[in-house]
């Protein structure tokens, strides 16, 4: 399954991953932040406290893991 890292803007959530069912042609260049923030919500007789998600567009983050299995080649060498 593969897993793209995003960052969110909020830098106490830094980075997060998204897994994805399948590989996509292309990976989404943004994607909402699933960190989770506690909200104060207040109504005119009481205030509740309540877990949402933060959402906020976060940019996709580039991992050097390709270039690691690009690594070691073919073996083929060029001689001269
Ligand atoms: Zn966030």
């Amino acid at each position: 399954m593969p897993t793209y890292v995003y960052s969110c803007p909020v830098a106490l959530h830094g980075e997060f991953n998204v897994f994805m069912a399948s590989y996509p042609d292309e990976v989404p260049k943004t994607a909402p932040c699933s960190h989770k923030v506690v909200r104060g919500i207040t109504t005119s007789d009481k205030s509740t406290v309540r877990e949402v998600r933060c959402g906020r567009k976060s940019k996709y983050v580039v991992k050097p893991i390709a270039a690691a299995i690009v690594r070691g080649g073919t073996g083929a060498r060029k001689r001269g």
